[in-house]
């Protein structure tokens, strides 16, 4: 079982296809320690998504190993992988319900100021705070958000569900530069102190990381800092 993980994730030789033949991952690996923001990055089809897909448990593999704080996961739950990481995804999973209960997300019993704050920490609170109800209001075609506030939404989401570790799809949707700076610091306020794992569009994403990911026809061609590489 994965108990109080620290977040060390271990990619050992893993090889994968969706079907019998094709590799889609090939011989991949890749140590990742606690805490650590590491950018994927990669042009479209070289697997990004399926890497995060196998971490995940989305897909059994028989080649290789993932090993969470060492536990191979071949031997637990997929609930109780799922359960260890907040994922912030391109399509923003927002729901008909009131802002509150969407921050909850299927945690009613968190505390409702966890919920202030965490908005508060990636500046959307203020912006809650102007429409008609607040914190109640309810998410529907007469709300209009904006992209950046969706995602500053989902942002703030995962912060109060505050998992050890992060998966982040970065939208490729432009935003205007002051969102684009409202995002990066909410992402700067999530990632910290949690692994991250993000598939990276912005150049200041993969500027900050501690280690990015160059994946091609799905395997790993280069790793290091931006420095480095
Ligand atoms: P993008 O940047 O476009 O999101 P990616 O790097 O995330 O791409 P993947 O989505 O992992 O790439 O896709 C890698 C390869 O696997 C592609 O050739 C894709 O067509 C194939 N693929 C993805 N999902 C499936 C699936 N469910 N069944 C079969 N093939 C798939």
């Amino acid at each position: 079982h994965l108990n109080d993980v620290k977040g060390q994730i271990d990619f050992d030789d893993v090889s994968f296809g969706y079907n019998k033949g094709t590799q889609i991952i090939k011989d991949f690996s890749a140590h990742i320690k606690p805490g650590q923001k590491v950018a994927i990055v990669g042009p479209t089809g070289s697997g990004k998504t399926t890497l995060i897909s196998l971490l995940m448990g989305f897909y059994p593999f028989n080649q290789g190993s993932i090993k969470i704080d060492g536990i191979d996961t071949h031997n637990v739950p997929k609930t109780e992988i799922r359960d260890q990481f907040d994922m912030v995804l391109q399509d923003t999973w927002l729901f008909e319900d009131t802002i509150m209960n969407n921050l909850k997300y299927n945690q009613p019993e968190i505390d409702d100021e966890r919920v202030y704050a965490a908005a508060k920490a990636v500046g959307i609170d203020h912006f809650i705070k102007t429409l008609p109800n607040g914190y109640d209001t309810v998410l529907n075609d007469s709300v209009s958000l904006s992209v950046g506030q969706k995602q500053l939404l989902t942002i703030a989401r995962a912060l109060v569900r505050n998992k050890p570790m992060l998966i982040l799809d970065e939208a490729t949707s432009s935003v205007d530069t002051r969102t684009e700076e409202q995002l990066q610091q909410a992402m700067d306020v999530l990632t910290k102190g949690r692994t991250s794992l993000v598939i990276a569009h912005r150049l200041s994403t993969i500027k900050n990381a501690d280690n990015i990911l160059v994946l091609k026809d799905g395997q790993l061609i280069e790793s290091g800092t931006h420095d480095q590489l």
